[in-house]
Parts: C-alpha cells; structure tokens; sequence
C-alpha cells in the first residue's frame, strides 16, 4: 500500500490515523485491559489486551511498512522476547546456524536452549560467506533449520551478505532470521532480500530516546506470522501500551536521528585512525574496514556504532569510559546521546571480542563537541600529555 513512498516517509506517515476533519494527527494511547464483545469472536476483533490492542497496532502497521512486510510487525516487551519468540518456530531438536559474534544474550539463549532442549548449533563467521553457507548445508548431520544473521554484527561489525546467505539457505530449505536492529530498516530491509523473519531491539534506535525497552518480529509469510502472534499471547510476554506510543513517537524521527548519527561517527572514525591513543577502529565507512565493500554495495549507510581499541588494554579502555564528561558510560546504542562501553566487562560476551574493544553508540549531539570529549578522554586514560 506504501511502496511509492520512501522508508525516510514512511517512518513519518505510517500507521496514522484514518484523516477525517476533527480527527486527531496520532493514534491515541488506548489504556484498556478488555474490550466490549460477545459471542464467537469475530477474526481482527479485538477482545483482551495480551492479544492486542490499538496502541499496538499503529505501530505494528508503521513498522511493517517500514520494512516493506506484506504483513504488519508483531510487537514484544522487549527485544529478547522477539528473538524468544522467533526460535520458537523451530521443533526440538533442529540445528541452527549462529554468529560467532553477535548480541550476547542472543547467543546465552541459544546456549540455554542447547541445554535444555537440544538444540543444535553450529557457530560461524557470518562475514566468511562459504563457511555461513557450508554450515547451513551440514553435510552429515543434514541441512540446518535456521541461519541467525546480524549484520553488522555487535559489537563487532562485520557485514554479512545477506543475498547469498539467503539464497544458499533456501537451497537447503533452511529459514534465515535476521536481527536488523543495527542496520535498521533505513539501512536494510532483509524481507526484500528474501528474509523469513526480522526482529528488532526496538529499545535502540527505533525508539531512540533511551526511555523504553521494546522488541518486534516480521515475518511475510502467513504461517510464521501467525506462529509468533500466537507465542505472544500464549507466552503473555507483551508490550505495555505507552512504551509503544513512545516507540511510534520515536520512530517519527528515525531518518533525521540516523542520518544525523552516522554523519557524525564516519566523521568520528575517520579522525580516530589518526589518533595517537588509538591502536584499531572498526566502522565499515572507513576504506580500510574489513566490511567496508560489502556495507558500500548492500547497505544504505554505515551505521553509527563505532569499535575503538585505545593503546594500553583494557586497562586504558576502562580509564577512557571513566573520563568521559559528554559522551555517557552505558550499555545499550542508537539513543539521541551518545555512549561508550567496554564490551568484555561483561563476562558473557564472546571471548574473540577484544579485551579492550569499546563498543562507541554516536548519538546527535553537535560533532565537534562530541570529538573534543573522546580526544580528551583518549589522552586522559591512555596517559598521552597534550
Ligand atoms: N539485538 C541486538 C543487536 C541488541 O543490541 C540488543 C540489545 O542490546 C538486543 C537484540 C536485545 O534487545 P532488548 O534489550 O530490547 O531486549
């Protein structure tokens, strides 16, 4: 119904209100736990909040336009009630395909289903295209019956091919579910590519204002999506109505937030590989960038997450977070504010991660003030003078 209209629109038109004179311009927040029925429900009616609600629905239809679904997206409580939701689909026992590097609790829960129910996974190298596509296809063991992709991945950035690791998927009739969270739907939009399933955090830059803690699942085809909606209701791991209206709000100003942001972290990695107190960056606008061919030709953007190894370990690493005066210590990216971290302080993150990696979230603040904040933090924790 949206495709003449550009995603940059779309964030700012869909899931609006029908127009009619005296109408309001935004969906209201609908505050109601049931609704007035009776009788043998009619399909679409809505009758108790754990399986739907208005609020939910603005939303859903903005985002699945935005992702160019056929179908609208399916809203969680939080972006790891999503990616729960989306490894529902798989019977007991499948095989799976993972990122060696990708959200750290996305690879804690694949770790706990392999415990408890026996799953089986396989980790790989998303950005070695051949090894992603020879562990799907298993030889012995048989086909993989899903292929987790995130690309860029957190917090390491590699970029995936996505319209290979589709196609070679499908070859073997394995489902490919692709968590968009970094890329966005302005970067990408996997479903077009020929994607089963896209979650998101919507907690990061959907929202974008670090007030929320939301996820979302599409899925074009009838059957999955009806699969997922039915584990939210059964699984009651649902959204409350307002944290929506502030994603829905958010969203309004996804183009401006993320054009703004990743303007400013190419500028940003650019003047880090000069740095004296900087021994690596990561960002796949830098010519140098491992993922920087394939981010040119398959994404619209390169992202506003930065990967940043100051000299000194991880030592200096942390004495970098704690000199920062602007720029915010925190986990969580894709805010208005702009954060940094070291990734290992949690000791469940992959152990390939460098030590002294800081994961940079470039947020909209003016640019200039941003770098004379990083500069000074860089000098300060690597105890260079001047
Ligand atoms: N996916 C990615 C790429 C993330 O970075 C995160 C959170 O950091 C999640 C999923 C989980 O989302 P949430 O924190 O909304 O549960």
């Amino acid at each position: 119904m949206h495709e003449d209209l550009s995603p940059e629109t779309l964030a700012v038109t869909a899931g609006r209100p029908e127009r009619r004179r005296g109408g309001p311009v935004n969906p209201p927040v609908v505050l109601s736990s049931t609704y007035v029925s009776s009788g043998p429900p009619v399909p679409g009616e809505l009758l108790y909040a754990r399986a739907g609600t208005e609020t939910w629905q603005s939303f859903e239809l903005a985002l699945g336009a935005l992702e160019r679904s056929a179908r609208p997206g399916i809203v969680f409580g939080s972006g790891m009630a999503a990616i729960s939701a989306t490894f529902s689909v798989l019977a007991a026992g499948s095989r799976v395909v993972v990122p060696r590097h990708a959200y750290q609790l996305t690879l804690a829960l694949v770790a706990d289903l392999r415990e408890r129910t026996g799953l089986r996974v396989t980790s790989v190298d998303l950005a070695d295209t051949e090894a992603v596509l020879a562990a799907v296809r298993g030889g012995a063991e048989g086909p993989a019956a899903l292929l987790w992709v995130e690309s860029p991945t957190n917090p390491m950035l590699e970029v995936a091919d996505l319209p290979a690791l589709v196609a070679g998927a499908h070859e073997v009739g394995a489902l490919v579910a692709v968590d968009n969270t970094f890329a966005t739907p302005l970067g990408q939009r996997p479903l077009t590519v020929g994607a089963d399933l896209v979650v998101h955090s919507v907690t990061k830059y959907l929202a974008g204002h670090s007030d929320v803690v939301l996820g979302a699942v599409l899925a074009d085809d009838e059957a999955l999506h009806t699969r997922i909606t039915a584990y939210r209701t059964l699984h009651g791991a649902i959204a409350g109505p307002w944290e929506v209206w502030l994603a829905l709000r958010g969203l309004r100003t996804l183009a401006l937030r993320v054009e703004r942001s990743q303007a400013s972290a190419a500028v940003l990695a650019a003047r880090l590989v000069e740095h004296p107190a900087v021994a690596e960056v990561r960002h796949p606008s830098l010519p140098g960038d491992p993922g920087h061919a394939r981010a040119t030709a398959l994404l619209d953007g390169y992202g506003s997450i930065l990967g940043v190894r100051p000299h000194g370990g991880p030592q200096a690493a942390d004495r970098v977070v704690e000199a920062v005066r602007l720029w915010v210590p925190a986990t969580s990216l894709g805010g208005v504010e702009s954060s940094l971290e070291r990734r290992r302080r949690f000791a469940t993150e992959a152990p390939t991660v460098p030590e002294d990696l800081l994961r940079l979230s470039v947020g909209i603040e003016d640019v200039e003030d941003l770098w004379r904040d990083l500069d000074q933090a860089l000098r300060a924790g690597t105890s260079l003078v001047g």
